[in-house]
């Protein structure tokens, strides 16, 4: 089914996008530098197929850390949560999501969460499979059959990008060995995770993977459970404390909805039982989430009463 342009959901964008010009493109990875800062678009999907959107929904970006979500479902999937938990923690920490400081004063020594870079690196290392390749392949089919595309790839050039920059990431990898939490060599690591975040899509794929989770891992349109309900429940548990990193708070307050976002602009909203949500919009605030595309969430949550409190 064509996703239909909105005409109510193109006065928010445009309003949203007024603050755009507070924020900045990341370029810490170079080749995300050259986004243009006054993009933003939204796509929104609905159980029954229908989809609304505004602004250039076709655009593709990466995911960056809006990835961390799924490794993560698919993870908990393969390995179940005993597991995973043993890994990775599950409290916030208030802290920027590159950061190094908690691992060192944590005890047990492991990241407190997985949204977090070294939660994250923890999660892609538990990625079932015997090569980078196999792995990656997995991931990104599970990611196609959450979006029913299955032409989404990785763009090889802005995981190349990262991975010559990746410094910090090594660093938290190194220090997590030290510690035994991962058992893994950090290159081939960091070829994986880079590889992950540099998965590109538009905001109609988005929207219908945060469709997916909105629907308890089951998609409607094909009947099929993706993912246990308990995995999905998990994931969006983790999408209220931490998917916005050090600003998830206030995100819980103002807008009160399961999201994730990304470096490259991207966030994944999922509405529990109603809609999914996907946003493009590469100006970032301080705190390293879209700026508009946080305006933009605010205002439809506000107008629509999405807040789940
Ligand atoms: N690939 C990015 C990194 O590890 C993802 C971070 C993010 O989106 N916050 O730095």
């Amino acid at each position: 089914m064509a996703c239909q342009s909105s005409d109510e959901l193109k006065v928010l964008v445009e309003e949203a996008r007024t603050c755009a010009k507070s924020g900045k493109v990341a370029d810490y990875i170079p080749a995300l530098g050259k986004a243009n800062p006054d993009d933003l678009s939204i796509a929104i999907y609905y159980p029954d197929g229908r989809c609304v959107s505004a602004g250039d929904v076709e655009k593709k970006f990466t995911l960056q850390s809006v990835s961390k979500v799924i490794s993560l479902a698919l993870v908990l999937m393969d390995r179940g949560p005993d597991y995973v938990f043993e890994h990775v923690g599950m409290e916030p920490t208030g802290e920027p999501f590159n950061s190094i400081g908690k691992l060192e004063t944590t005890a047990p020594s492991k990241p407190l969460n997985p949204m977090i870079n070294s939660g994250a690196l923890v999660v892609t290392h538990m990625i079932k499979g015997d090569t980078v390749e196999e792995r990656l392949q997995r991931l990104l089919s599970f990611i196609q059959e959450m979006a029913s595309h299955t032409k989404i790839g990785y763009n090889e050039e802005i995981a190349r990008s990262e991975f010559k920059t990746a410094h910090l990431n090594r660093a938290l990898c190194y220090f997590l060995k030290q510690h035994n939490i991962l058992d893994e060599d950090v290159e081939q690591l960091i070829d994986l995770y880079t590889k992950q975040c540099a998965i590109e899509m538009n905001c109609l794929d988005l929207a219908r993977i945060g469709m997916v989770f909105a629907m308890d891992g089951r998609d409607p349109l094909s009947g099929k459970q993706i993912m246990p309900v308990d995995v999905a429940r998990i994931c969006k548990t983790f999408m209220v404390t931490c998917g916005m990193y050090n600003e998830s708070g206030e995100f819980a307050i103002k807008i009160g909805i399961p999201a994730k976002s990304g470096v490259s602009g991207g966030i994944m909203g999922a509405v529990p039982g109603r809609f999914g949500i996907g946003i493009f919009g590469p100006a970032l605030g301080e705190k390293g989430n879209s700026v508009a595309g946080m305006r933009l969430l605010e205002l439809l949550s506000k107008n629509y009463q999405l807040s789940m409190f």
